[in-house]
């Protein structure tokens, strides 16, 4: 398909703005990925570009407001006579729906996050400026993935879009040395405060063989760490020979749902779990330096995962697996499938198997009718796992969930705030101690950046740092953040996307520094 040539050179330029979480982040990759094939180049100022396109986000209200306020500049724009084609992707549209055009005239096109196959059609449809009825300037999966009864979702086009991704180091992370791979889309868990299941359809699984050529792919265009996404990667699973393409390809497959990981695993098939993934991956893709995987669900984690974490080095020893609350009757409110006592007993096994695994997690406070008690019980919780980080979020109420409809969001908004601060407070605390026991140590530093904080002391803004050095930030396999300086910014430049051996002299609550230890490195 060809766009309409505007520029001299025949181009048109796009500016994509991205909210929200890694799956975001990956699907803006592979958006690019596809209107750069078909002509477009992507720039970073949007008010320059004849094409403005928001990936957005929908878990909580902020992010949306965010978004629309963005929009509405836009709008003002439009009236005053910018020429520009406005584009909506992801959660949002998908929640919303066509009324979305609706309220919004300046926006062209929609296009939910598992219709992004179809995004370069709408793009060209509204450059076109072809008049056409809202129904055919949006693109939305509807309700129609959890219509399937068979396990292939082999109409699951999407699948093309990762395949056909074209393994461009510029745009991923650290110049192309860290990239995500999805194994798993959708999620089927409804939680009740969660408007992922709607907005991403149904959990469907990738085939591990494709998942393993992406992660080869990826290495051979140079990236050296690998994060695998889902939304509970957990409960990944594979069942070979059922869902096959014409030509005989292994296609995604639904979830098997819940009730799978009660029973022991059916000998008479042959299945992936996500502990047989990992171990693939490690032991195919050596090229991968380090391995990571987000979100883990507390629930139906098995101790072979742990295991196979444990004895693959290049695994990293990271969990992020959001407890949202301490409170068993919160919990059970939120659907959310485990116990206080089994979330622990998580975490409990996580330590033994891995002793120096570093845990971070999620905690929404205000659910409907939390109480003080409840709170006292998120904060003990706290107290207990000592997560290394914990996002804590305040609850927001979203259209089309259970929750929505069900409680009346009763806890108030200063309330919450407080409750949020709190344990924000008492999390960096913890934080610190955790940050503390690195000092002294020396520890393998995937170098991300400059860090921000360097950049301004050298514009002379801020004169903490020395000005003769540069600062870079990285992480450690905990996913510990650490900070460094070295000489120059050409030497700077030389170490993004390398690993790099860090002596810990100090700590705080999210951060460690430290000096590059030059003796330990391999020349
Ligand atoms: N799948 C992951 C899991 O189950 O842990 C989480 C994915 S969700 C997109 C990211 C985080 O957003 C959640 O862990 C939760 O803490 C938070 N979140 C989701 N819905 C929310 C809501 N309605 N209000 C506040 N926070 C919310
Ligand atoms: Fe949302 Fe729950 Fe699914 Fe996570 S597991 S994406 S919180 S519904």
């Amino acid at each position: 398909m060809q766009p309409t040539p505007k520029h001299h050179n025949g181009t048109r330029s796009i500016y994509l703005e991205t909210f929200g979480c890694q799956m975001n982040e990956l699907d803006s990759e592979l958006v690019q990925d596809q209107l750069v094939a078909l002509g477009f180049v992507f720039m970073d100022d949007r008010d320059r570009a004849d094409v403005v396109l928001f990936n957005t986000c929908s878990v909580r209200e902020q992010a949306e407001n965010k978004v629309l306020s963005r929009v509405g500049e836009l709008g003002i724009e439009k009236k005053n006579g910018r020429e520009i084609v406005v584009g909506m992707l992801g959660c949002l549209p998908e929640r919303e729906g066509q009324r979305l055009l609706g309220r919004f005239p300046q926006v062209d096109f929609i296009c939910g996050p598992s219709e992004l196959d179809r995004l370069p059609t709408l793009l060209n449809n509204a450059i076109t400026g072809i008049v056409l009825k809202i129904s055919e300037r949006a693109a939305l999966q509807g309700n129609r993935s959890r219509r399937s009864s068979t396990l292939s979702a082999a109409k699951d086009n999407l699948e093309l879009l990762d395949l056909a991704r074209a393994f461009n180091p510029d745009h991923r992370k650290t110049g192309g040395r860290s990239a995500y791979v999805r194994i798993t889309r959708g999620c089927n868990k409804f939680c009740t405060y969660c408007v992922v299941p709607n907005t991403r359809g149904a959990e469907v699984h990738r085939p591990p063989d494709s998942i393993i050529e992406e992660c080869q792919k990826l290495v051979e265009s140079g990236a050296i760490e690998v994060t695998l996404l889902g939304q509970t990667v957990n409960h990944y699973r594979y069942t070979h020979g059922v869902a096959l393409n014409s030509e005989g390809r292994e296609v995604p497959q639904i979830g098997p749902g819940l009730t799978a990981f009660k029973k022991p695993l059916d000998n008479s098939q042959r299945i992936t779990t996500f502990a047989n993934l990992l171990q693939r991956i490690h032991d195919e893709v050596p090229k991968i330096q380090r391995l990571r995987f987000v979100t883990s669900y507390p629930r139906d984690f098995q101790d072979d995962i742990l295991e196979v974490m444990r004895d693959c080095p290049r695994i990293c020893n990271y969990l992020h697996v959001p407890a949202q609350s301490g409170s068993n009757r919160i919990l059970q409110l939120m659907n959310r499938g485990y116990t206080v006592e089994e979330y622990l007993d998580f975490i409990d096994r996580a330590r033994t198997i891995i002793p120096d695994v570093e845990i971070a997690g999620d905690i929404i406070v205000g659910f409907p009718t939390e109480t003080d008690e409840d709170f006292m019980e998120t904060e003990s919780l706290i107290r207990t796992v000592r997560f290394k980080n914990n996002f804590v979020f305040s609850y927001s109420p979203r259209p089309s969930t259970v929750a929505i409809d069900r409680y009346m969001d009763d806890v108030p908004r200063e309330t919450k705030l407080e409750r949020v601060n709190h344990l924000l407070k008492v999390g960096g605390e913890i934080s610190g101690e955790v940050h503390q026991t690195y000092e002294g140590k020396v520890v393998d530093v995937f170098v991300e950046r400059i860090s921000p904080k360097s950049e301004r002391n050298n514009n002379g803004v801020e004169l903490r740092w020395r000005e003769s050095t540069v600062q870079l930030s990285g992480r450690t396999p905990g996913d510990l953040i650490c900070v460094f300086d070295v000489y120059s910014k050409k030497e700077a430049h030389s170490l993004i996307g390398s690993i790099v051996p860090v002596t810990v002299i100090g700590s705080a609550p999210l951060l460690l520094k430290g000096i590059l230890s030059r003796d330990n490195m391999a020349i």
